[in-house]
């Protein structure tokens, strides 16, 4: 039996939990990080990486996001098209690209990269530091409420892990969420999502933008190609859960379906192979607050319901929880107060930062069933230069999310002549 006492205990070495062990590491905190899978894992996504992870990674360390952003696993995104039910296509640049060869070199708003990857890129740094004990291959299944802390141990009973603080990140699927932070699946605020590597998609946009298709027979739900390193690209479908219960939809048959269907998919399709099976995760989206941490424990990324209900986007989300959780886990041990009362700021941090976001992003989602408000917005966005430079500042800029809440804000927008 291996036996370890620590302060922190990470479950899950994804983003959120490399986030948390690496922001740690910074503080000069030691931790051990537990994940049940052994690096490289894959994991279903649609692999695009928004500028929220460029942006927290940058806290951590400049150098790190140059080292991405020169790797080979990943390629540079500069924007998003959106195709409304009407086929009519509306392109959003995350940032103008500079025409400059130069400048053009600088590091780009986002990045598409796989998980497989990605998460192995994260684990090697993890590495890098003495303070981080990274143990693979073992799954945690039982925590005990002890004096002072947490008893965890595996499934065989070979590890035993004694800690004052367990910062939960082991995703979607987290069994400590549900039964010691009570976090149950709620139809209407979970998404369903499929993931099928392809390769030969012809048709890709310029800049490596990201597509979304709101497709008309398949709305509230989206459809979505995304360009990858090497010319595959990830393709794959989301639906809320409550809907592909309510509709009795069989995702994966929809997914293999769209693409034979729509005569602009299939033209981009006809050559096209896909490279490995139809895989499917859940998303538990951010469109509840929930209360995300308790004595001696905090939920970070998944494990927390942080997902965007919009955009179905969870990595930034995950790191920025890994990050906020290293800074309230810094003030408890210095403290020495890792109680629920104590722990409280995490939440009120989390919320303080994501709520105004996330409530926008779930009232965006909940306009999705409405197909002519879709097509008109995209028709409008397409003539109108303030319109469509609002929803590109939308992707970097949280005030003007802000904004964007007041009726009057669209309405100046709408309907206040043609720029
Ligand atoms: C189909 C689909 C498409 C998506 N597309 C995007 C996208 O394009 N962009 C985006 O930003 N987000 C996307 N997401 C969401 C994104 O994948 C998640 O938000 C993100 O992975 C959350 O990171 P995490 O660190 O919280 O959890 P995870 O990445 O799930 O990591 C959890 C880790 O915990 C480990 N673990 C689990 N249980 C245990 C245990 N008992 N003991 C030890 N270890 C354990 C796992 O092995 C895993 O490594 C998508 C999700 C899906 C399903």
């Amino acid at each position: 039996m291996n036996s370890i006492n620590t302060d922190v205990c990470i479950l899950g070495a994804g983003p959120g939990g490399a986030a948390a062990a690496l922001f740690l590491a910074k503080e000069g905190i030691p931790c051990v990080i537990v994940d049940k899978a052994i690096f490289p894992r894959d994991k279903v996504c649609g692999d695009a990486l928004s500028g929220k992870v460029v942006e927290i990674l940058n806290r951590y360390d400049r150098k790190l996001v140059e080292r991405l952003s020169n790797d080979s696993i990943q390629l540079n995104c500069w924007g998003v098209t959106f195709v409304a039910p009407n086929l009519e296509e509306l392109s959003i640049p995350f940032r103008n690209k500079p025409k400059d060869p130069e400048k053009a070199r600088e590091i780009a708003p986002g990045f598409i990269s796989k998980r497989v990857d990605f998460d192995n890129f994260m684990v090697e740094e993890l590495k890098k530091h003495g303070s981080i004990q990274l143990i693979q291959g073992v799954d945690i299944d039982k925590f005990e409420r002890k004096e002072g802390g947490f008893s965890l141990q595996d499934k065989d009973g070979n590890h035993h892990i004694q800690a004052k603080l367990v910062i939960d990140a082991s995703g979607a699927h987290s069994q400590f969420a549900k039964k010691i932070g009570g976090l149950e699946v709620e139809k209407e605020h979970h998404c369903a999502g499929l993931r099928w590597y392809y390769e030969g998609v012809e048709g890709m946009k310029e800049g490596n933008y990201i597509e979304l298709h709101f497709l008309k027979d398949f709305l509230p739900g989206y459809f979505w190609i995304f360009p990858l390193a090497n010319g595959q690209c990830n393709v794959g479908v989301g639906m809320r859960s409550d809907y592909v219960s309510k509709k009795r939809i069989n995702l994966k048959q929809e997914l293999q379906d769209i693409i034979q269907k729509y005569p602009q998919l299939r033209e981009r399709f006809k050559n096209a192979k896909p490279v490995d099976d139809i895989r499917g995760y859940g998303l538990p989206l951010g469109s509840k607050q929930r209360k995300i941490s308790g004595d001696n424990y905090m939920l970070v990324g998944d494990a927390a319901s942080l997902i965007d209900p919009f955009t179905g986007e969870g990595i930034g989300n995950a790191i920025l929880s890994g990050y906020t959780a290293a800074q309230q886990a810094k003030t408890a041990i210095e403290g020495k107060d890792f109680s629920s009362a104590g722990l409280k700021d995490y939440d009120l941090a989390i919320y303080r930062r994501l709520g105004g976001e996330l409530k926008l992003s779930y009232r965006m989602q909940r306009l999705v069933k409405y197909p002519w408000l879709f097509n008109f917005v995209v028709r409008k966005a397409n003539r109108n230069k303030t319109l469509r430079e609002t929803i590109m500042v939308m992707f970097e800029d949280i005030d003007l999310r802000d904004r964007l809440r007041k009726p009057s804000f669209y309405f100046k927008l709408l309907f206040s002549g043609k720029n």
